[in-house]
């Protein structure tokens, strides 16, 4: 029988904020699979993450198949808009979500995991944000373009620089991308179609950079609509995921977990030649040229 076995494999999931998004999922599949988990987890929330954890609401969401509960071995905060504490603002250090944590941005954090872990092998890269993305991209100002391509695309950029060294070789990356990249989606603003179609082509040119000199692999998902907390601050997700299921040629809802069987996939040694790709898990909602719930189609029938 052919299995994903991630037994003494280490990863470091960063983006889970609660059990609703694509980065819970992952991580509970790589947990299923063997994994040893370590969290990333956005400064601001890691509070109401932590808090929650404890209080078991998310118990129901972390049953694994044996009845067990997912479990992980430690959280981090992370700000992956900040490379170095230099780098963080005054406001922000003083804000009081954060002012009770410290060591954030990716490069001390990279070293904090270094320090408790040694080499891991998994990385996964979950985040995304973005200030204006309830707005058209023609209304969206500069500095809520840049913040979007800056906690969203060099975000990976960041990550793979400095977990690169800490990764052991064969190691493997996934960032999670959508299929705004490339087709017109209107209304996922604020320069998240620009952020998603640079994490797309960093995509390919990490995995050629990095594959040469730390000898790992990096691939990102494009997926399909999930009501996820950050899928909701877009402010249609019902009407994405209505769309996605009339529209697709699978018909069906999208389930986080057929993503992150994907990603598990991806992460084993089982895509040992798989890097700079991009895979669709969406249902097959990306190879449509046509709405085949468009009221034009009805043109010939009554
Ligand atoms: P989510 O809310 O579960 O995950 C996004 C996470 O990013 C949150 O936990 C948030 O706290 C974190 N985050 C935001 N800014 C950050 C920062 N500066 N540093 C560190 N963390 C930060 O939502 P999700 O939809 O599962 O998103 C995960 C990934 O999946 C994102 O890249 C998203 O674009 C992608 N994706 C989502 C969908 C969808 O429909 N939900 C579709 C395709 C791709």
């Amino acid at each position: 029988m052919l299995d994903i076995n991630l037994k003494g494999k280490k990863a470091f999931v960063v983006g889970i904020g609660d059990d609703q998004g694509y980065g819970f999922a992952i991580a509970k599949v790589l947990a299923e699979a063997g994994a040893e988990i370590i969290i990333g987890t956005w400064t601001p929330i890691v509070n109401i993450f932590e808090t929650a954890w404890k209080n078991k609401k998310f118990d129901n969401s972390r049953k694994l198949k044996d009845g067990s509960l997912f479990n992980y071995s430690k959280l981090y905060a992370v700000d992956a808009s900040f490379d170095t504490p230099q780098d963080v603002p005054q406001e922000i250090k003083e804000n009081k979500r954060y002012v009770e944590h410290s060591g954030y941005t990716v490069s001390e954090v990279a070293k904090k995991v270094e320090k408790d872990f040694g080499k891991i092998d998994i990385l996964v890269h979950s985040l995304a944000n973005a200030p204006e993305v309830t707005k058209n991209l023609i209304d969206t100002s500069r500095k809520g373009y840049l913040s979007a391509i800056g906690a969203s695309a060099y975000s990976l950029i960041s990550l793979i620089s400095h977990f690169g060294p800490i990764l052991n070789e064969n190691g493997s990356c996934l960032a999670l991308t959508y299929m705004a990249s490339l087709k017109v989606i209107p209304g996922y603003g604020g320069g998240m179609s620009s952020a998603k179609a640079s994490l797309e082509s960093d995509i390919r040119t990490l995995a050629y950079e990095a594959g040469r000199k730390y000898k790992i692999r990096i691939n990102a998902i494009s997926a399909g609509p999930l009501k996820s907390r950050a899928a909701k601050a877009i402010g249609f997700i019902d009407e994405m995921i209505n769309y996605s299921k009339a529209n697709s040629p699978l018909q069906k809802d999208l389930e986080a977990e057929e993503v992150a069987n994907s990603a598990a996939f991806l992460l084993s040694d089982l895509a040992s030649a798989v890097t700079g790709d991009i895979l669709y898990v969406d249902n097959g909602m990306n190879i449509m040229g046509m709405a085949m719930d468009s009221n034009s189609l009805n043109r010939n029938k009554s």
